[in-house]
């Protein structure tokens, strides 16, 4: 083990984590903690039975539901929804579902200062973070600040149980990519790395079991504690390459986000990998160097290995190419617009990488 004698800042941890099984119940209690006392509940359309039941078990804390949020955060929704909390009169905010929910959630509170409890329901991540990214006329932006981050974010492993076996796999490889990315982030810390790692010894002992036995309640705990571990450590280190490569192809082409994250995934790695060692803790974990044991386990756990699999023509690589280079940012590795091309047609294939 090394560290380096440049010094780290760990920025802390602000948000308060309640994680186990059934703690959903524990979620009137964690409203009236944050001093609310009315909680509009946020889902997506598929998932307005839940936000009906916790609406339900909220009681007299409840302002109702609105159950239209979407991918990618589109404002017009934002908008729908802010009108929906005010004329509910409620006081917080509390995001039930994926990131596509929690980013809804994220955006009512950085707009009214209200609180926010999260309650995730996939490995995407979004719930630890202070990152919210909005759609308006076609185009996504991405923006950091404090009063996004959720107060209060509620894992319950039972709400995982459902998740189907494709996403369980794919949301899973796109949290070990904000994991793999935090390892080499330029401001990476020792606390982030520590989670990053053992997030990544999470999936890989829960995931397989999961492959055979979606229910099995231990592999779901271990599973979603990668999951917290990976979203803690994007949500304080900056992001690079691989993040830049799956927004520029799944804003570009609009490819399903966890899809394109889980294809792309071994291939940032694998390049990345020649030029630090800080990838190095996953050889033990994977069984192999760090793009090829990604694309092993990839393959393991049936995910998706080819960009060719989400209808991305050999043209639409030269545009992602060519879109990947415009603007600069941090990334371990120096790369050119034909480094970026190979680098995707690699991952259009589905070819094993050798790093
Ligand atoms: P999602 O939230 O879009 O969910 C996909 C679908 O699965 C939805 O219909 C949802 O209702 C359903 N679903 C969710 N959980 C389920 C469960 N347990 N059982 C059955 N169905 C379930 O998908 P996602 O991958 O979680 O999130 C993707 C979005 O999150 C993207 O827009 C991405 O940009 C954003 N994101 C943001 C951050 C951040 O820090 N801001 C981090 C990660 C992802």
């Amino acid at each position: 083990m090394t560290l380096s004698t440049d010094g780290f800042i760990f920025p802390g941890i602000s948000t308060r984590v309640v994680f186990g099984s059934g703690t959903i119940a524990r979620t009137s209690e964690e409203v009236e903690r944050l001093g609310g006392s009315q909680a509009l509940v946020l889902s997506t359309q598929n998932q307005a039975d839940e936000a009906r039941a916790l609406a339900d078990q909220l009681g007299a804390l409840s302002a109702g539901t609105f159950s239209e949020a979407a991918m990618h955060t589109p404002v017009e929704v934002t908008e729908r929804a802010l009108d929906a909390f005010r004329q509910s009169k409620a006081d917080c905010v509390v995001s039930i579902g994926g990131g596509s929910t929690i980013g809804l959630g994220k955006a009512i509170a950085t707009r009214t200062g209200v609180d926010h409890i999260a309650i995730p329901t996939t490995y995407a991540g979004s719930e630890m973070t202070d990152i919210l990214g909005e759609t308006e006329n076609g185009r996504k932006t991405t923006r950091r600040d404090a009063s996004i981050r959720p107060e209060t974010v509620i894992y319950d492993v039972d709400l995982t149980l459902t998740l189907p076996a494709d996403m369980t796999v794919t949301s899973a490889l796109n949290a070990i990519a904000h994991g793999v990315e935090a390892l080499y982030a330029p401001d990476a810390n020792p606390v982030t790395s520590m989670m990053a790692v053992e997030a990544m010894r999470a999936f890989k002992a829960g995931l397989p079991v999961l492959r055979d036995a979606p229910r099995d309640p231990d592999a779901r705990s271990l599973v979603l504690y990668g999951a917290w571990l990976c979203s803690t450590a994007l949500g304080y280190v900056a992001m690079s390459l691989h993040h830049k490569l799956a927004h520029t192809i799944g804003g570009s082409f609009n490819t399903p986000h966890a899809e394109t994250h889980a294809i792309l995934l071994p291939h940032t790695a694998s390049f990345n990998a020649a030029a630090t060692d800080a990838l190095t803790p996953m050889e033990e974990i994977f069984g192999a160097t760090p793009g090829a044991g990604l694309w092993d386990f990839a393959k393991a756990q049936g995910a998706p290995l080819g960009l060719a699999d989400l209808c991305l023509s050999e043209a639409d690589l030269d545009t992602a190419a060519e879109i990947a280079v415009q603007n600069s940012y941090a990334n371990p590795r120096p790369f050119t617009q034909d480094d970026i091309r190979a680098l995707l047609q690699a991952a259009w294939e589905g070819r094993r990488p050798e790093h």
